[in-house]
């Protein structure tokens, strides 16, 4: 299929692409991995497309006092790979070695990830377990918003018309952390069907700490905190997880009905807090 014509820009600086993208009606292109696919079966069709691959300064990993900073560029294989994620946010590194297969690592990137809103993307769970930050820049300044503010529904966010991703800020693990990202997916694409990301500390012979994100099952990932509360107070991971899909309308389609995804939730989720909890020290 080929998309419908389009103008093209490739902005040297990012003012120079927030300038472009000002009006509203231009659409950011970052690796491709979506939009593209999308625009050839004409499911989108924008006028002008602004690619942000010659813009320096937007693939980077940085530890700071405040966390780990991922600009948007950042591929997911850049993200599997780095030894400052691999060490200080684990949870994101394996997250991304999950996502689709290595050409869409290669290509994808976590902020065109996020800002697309896949209620099957792998990242918003451990993005919601790790309480993430989402930096947004336009041409009138800059913001943060939490995750869970940011994503707001299948395929929308909260970016406002001429904003972009600029980075997202996950906080640097402590060494006495488990984490463990789970998934049930899709056998051709790799998009989860259901996916359960969790961060436990142990402490005093109990549980410390624990973050619970869950991805696939409803129209847009969110943090378990019944899961939490439950585990965190008996200790028990089989009656914790067995809270995972309690409340939230869950997604059915031609891979699962909404039945299967809420008892899958509930399976992935143990199996991530079984494992997170084997590797704490
Ligand atoms: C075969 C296949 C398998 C896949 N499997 C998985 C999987 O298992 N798990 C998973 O999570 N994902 C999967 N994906 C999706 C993949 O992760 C994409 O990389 C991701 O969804 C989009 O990132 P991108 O950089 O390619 O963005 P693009 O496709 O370039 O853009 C996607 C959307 O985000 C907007 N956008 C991009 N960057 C920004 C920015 N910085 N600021 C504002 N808006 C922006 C674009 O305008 C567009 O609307 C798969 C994709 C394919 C093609």
């Amino acid at each position: 299929m080929i998309p419908q014509n389009f103008e093209y820009s490739s902005p040297a600086t990012l003012q120079e692409a927030l300038g472009l993208l000002a009006g509203g009606s231009a659409k950011v292109l970052a690796g491709g991995m979506s939009l593209i696919p999308l625009m050839k079966l004409r499911l989108a069709a924008p006028e002008h497309v602004v690619d942000m691959s010659r813009v320096p300064g937007l693939a980077f990993i940085q530890q700071a006092q405040d966390g780990i900073h991922i600009g948007a560029m950042t591929t997911h294989y850049q993200i599997e790979s780095s030894p400052v994620l691999r060490s200080g946010c684990p949870l994101l590194a394996e997250t991304a070695s999950h996502i689709g297969d290595v050409q869409v690592r290669n290509m994808g990137t976590i902020g065109g990830s996020v800002a697309h809103s896949d209620p099957a993307a792998d990242y918003p769970a451990a993005l919601f377990a790790l309480e993430a930050r989402v930096r947004l820049a336009g041409a009138r300044g800059e913001r943060t918003l939490a995750i869970g503010d940011f994503l707001v529904d299948t395929f929308t966010t909260a970016l406002e018309p001429g904003e972009i991703v600029v980075e997202i800020v996950v906080p640097v693990e402590s060494g006495a952390a488990g984490v463990s990202y789970q998934k049930m997916q899709q056998p051709a694409s790799g998009f989860a069907i259901v996916g359960a990301a969790a961060r436990v500390e142990r402490s005093n012979g109990g549980i410390g700490f624990v973050r619970v994100g869950i991805t696939g099952l409803a129209s847009k990932a969110y943090r378990a905190a019944n899961v939490e509360s439950i585990l965190q107070s008996t200790g028990d991971i089989e009656k914790a997880a067995a809270v995972a899909a309690d409340g939230v309308d869950a997604n059915s389609d031609l891979n699962a009905s909404a039945d299967y995804r809420r008892h899958m939730a509930r399976v992935y989720t143990a199996r991530a807090l079984r494992q997170a909890l084997a590797r704490t020290s």
